[in-house]
């Protein structure tokens, strides 16, 4: 018998609208229906930096000066703290950014009614830093519930309790494996694998450094741990198994067993981006600017970015903070040593698309904030459904797909047919989980693509980063996720606020 799995087919690809033909019923009565969703395909811009790179580019004379205190390239998390931290200080900051929104990884898009983040959705250390920052902000923390985890069609919730992991495991030796591992992982304690990364790093943060996640999981030789763990490697490190390393495996997954065992996540009202539109609020950021040229002179910085109509930007500056991606900064900073440019280059950044589906009814058998089924397939690691108290009362339903590329995809996020027939493979593999019926309330798909989407904190590269990446190279600090090679909101705000001191440091002396 065809199944629906089977049957759900991509057939018609174009931009602007997806076709579908999906078994609608089941046995005798099925029959074929196609479908046409509207859609549109968008991304982060990269047209300047690619020219430049491509043609080497040579740059016209400016068109404008200006002059600030501190100059800050990007106005991702790291970027946006370092500039409160500054400010609070009473320094004069201005920020380049050359996508025409902030944000980088924390922004949103209105999908239907609804405002959804394209990005970052939750973040779980609820440290002072963080506490901060969203004061600053004017935006309030709001609790998210425990993720669901569909295995062999049942769903689960409280998944990591034992009573859970008896039913969902195959034998009871494997739901002893996966409660070992559980158990383990919660115990750490001062052997806890920590961030921000120590300059000199420990024995033990080196060897987990240089051990990959699957090396680290193969004593437990469980295969639903395997699915469980390389879905939310491929989600939230942008890599697999075999990529990452098992010091952030550990420090990230230790939040991920749920609220039973005292995994708190939060995100806020309309998602990260309200965190980042927050602090834009209270700077000045000009958008548009793509930095490429940052040059130290005399006892200053000179940093040239190019608007969309080709005109250039001088901006003088007495440090500046490059919290751009460190494969964007290893290429626009002049002078820096072969030792540092190399090892920001050998970091890995995974292409990745999020696609966004608007509907009158749920897409999800079992609502959560969360939702993986594992194992998960190749187009998408898992949803996301943002909880009530974080999305306006009476908004539009949205359900937000997750689907890291390969870095051998990268084209994919960089063209509007490759990504529309990507987000087919998607619709068609999330459609065999989503209730029967279901797909008829499609009104709309929105898909937004990086190219450069997330650092993957791949083996060997904390002790690159602790040695050679973030170093300040004279009056040129660096922030990012990327100092620490570790992709969450919470290192980015420790990493802006470590370059602020650095800055403080250099105008103080
Ligand atoms: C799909 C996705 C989901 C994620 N989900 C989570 C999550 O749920 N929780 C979590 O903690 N983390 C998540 N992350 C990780 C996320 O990367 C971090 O949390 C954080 O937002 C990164 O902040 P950042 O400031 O280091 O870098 P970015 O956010 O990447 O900011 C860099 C900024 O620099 C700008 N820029 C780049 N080049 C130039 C140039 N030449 N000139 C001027 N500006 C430039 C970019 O446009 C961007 O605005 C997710 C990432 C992605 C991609």
């Amino acid at each position: 018998m065809t199944s629906r799995r089977d049957f759900i087919r991509t057939i018609v690809l174009a931009s602007g609208s997806i076709y579908t033909l999906e078994l609608i019923g089941c046995g005798q009565g099925a029959r074929p229906v196609a479908r046409t969703y509207p859609s549109v395909t968008q991304r982060q811009r990269t047209a300047i930096a690619h020219k430049l790179r491509q043609q080497s580019l040579v740059l016209p004379t400016p068109a404008r000066q200006q002059r600030t205190d501190v100059a800050i390239v990007g106005s991702g998390m790291a970027g946006l703290t370092a500039a409160m931290h500054l400010q609070q200080q009473g320094y004069q900051v201005t920020i380049l950014e050359s996508e025409p929104r902030s944000g980088g990884a924390a922004v949103r898009q209105r999908v239907g009614t609804s405002d959804v983040s394209l990005g970052s959705v939750y973040f779980v250390d609820m440290t002072q830093d963080v506490r901060d920052v969203l004061s600053y902000a004017g935006v309030e923390a709001i609790p998210v519930g425990d993720d669901a985890y569909v295995v062999g069609g049942e769903t689960y919730t409280d998944f990591w309790s034992d009573a859970q992991l008896r039913r969902a495991a195959a034998s009871a030796a494997e739901a002893d494996a996966m409660r070992r591992f559980r158990d383990t992982v919660l115990a750490l304690g001062d052997a806890f694998p920590a961030y921000p990364l120590a300059d000199a790093l420990s024995d033990h943060v080196r060897q987990l450094d240089a051990t990959s996640a699957r090396a680290y999981i193969a004593p437990y030789n469980s295969p639903l741990l395997t699915s469980v763990l390389d879905a939310y490697c491929r989600s939230s490190m942008g890599g697999n198994l075999d990529d990452v390393n098992a010091h952030c495996l550990l420090n990230f997954y230790s939040a991920e067993f749920g609220a039973s065992f005292g995994g708190e996540r939060y995100t806020v009202m309309g998602g990260p981006s309200s965190i980042a539109r927050g602090l834009a609020a209270r700077t000045t950021i000009q958008h548009d600017e793509c930095v490429l040229r940052i040059a130290q002179e005399g006892s200053g910085v000179q940093i040239d970015s190019m608007r969309p109509d080709g005109s250039v930007t001088r901006t003088t500056a007495r440090t500046v903070i490059v919290a751009a991606p460190k494969f964007v900064a290893s290429r626009i900073v002049q002078g820096l040593p072969d030792v540092q440019r190399n090892a920001m280059q050998q970091l890995q950044y995974a292409p990745y698309m999020t696609v966004h589906v608007a509907s009158t009814g749920s897409m999800l058998s079992t609502p959560a904030f969360d939702t993986w089924h594992i194992p998960a397939t190749e187009t998408y690691t898992d949803i996301v459904s943002a909880p009530q108290p974080a999305r306006r009362p009476g908004s539009t339903h949205v359900c937000s797909i997750y689907a890291p590329l390969r870095r051998t995809e990268r084209a994919t996020a960089l063209d509007d047919d490759a990504m529309a027939q990507r987000v087919g493979h998607i619709m068609a593999d999330m459609l065999v989980h989503a209730p029967v019926g279901a797909a008829d309330g499609i009104t709309e798909i929105y898909a937004w693509a990086w190219g450069h989407g997330i650092v993957i904190p791949t083996v060997g590269s904390h002790l690159q980063a602790s040695l050679h990446v973030r170093r300040p190279h004279g009056r040129v600090v660096f922030a990012g996720t990327d100092n620490d090679a570790s992709p969450a909101i919470e290192n980015a705000i420790a990493s802006g606020i470590r370059s602020a001191a650095d800055v403080l440091r250099l105008l103080r002396s």
